[in-house]
């Protein structure tokens, strides 16, 4: 089974402040499973380390007011390009995340208050049927 896993996940070091989250759980997964990586901020075109950003009203904008939503709708129609490659059904993505973020994401005032919502990318992944699943509730079943 091929499942498409947020990046920082495994150890990259994607994330906005240049590192990672790491979690050995789904690094576990390796043994049974094909993880596909990917880092829907980078493939929008923005660098590592970076500002970081939360969804408000629509739209995705960093802390310093610069508005990205085009780059991370850029990451998340890459992202679902390398879901169709190679025929993933299942990501497991980092949760809270304005990209990745599935349930639960931050409601735009850089204040830590989380709000019902997905990221950009797990919207997109969702909206063609390709199942989401958090680190921490990692349901991979089909
Ligand atoms: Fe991790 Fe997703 Fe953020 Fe990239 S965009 S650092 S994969 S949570």
């Amino acid at each position: 089974m091929k499942i498409l896993v947020s990046a920082c996940l495994l150890g990259i070091d994607c994330k906005y402040n240049g590192k990672n989250n790491k979690n050995d759980k789904i690094i576990e997964l390796l043994k049974d499973h094909e993880l596909i990586p990917v880092c829907p901020e980078i493939m929008g075109g923005l660098p590592t380390p970076r500002i970081p950003a939360e969804i408000h009203q629509n739209k995705v904008i960093a802390k310093d007011g610069k508005d990205v939503t085009k780059q991370y709708q850029k990451g998340a129609k890459e992202t679902l390009k390398i879901a169709k490659l190679y025929n993933c059904h299942t990501a497991i993505l980092k949760e809270k995340s304005p990209s990745c973020g599935c349930g639960k994401v931050y409601d735009g005032t850089f204040t830590g208050t989380l709000i019902n919502g997905d990221g950009i990318t797990a919207r997109l992944l969702k909206e063609h049927g390709i199942k989401i699943t958090g680190e921490t509730t990692l349901d991979i079943t089909e």
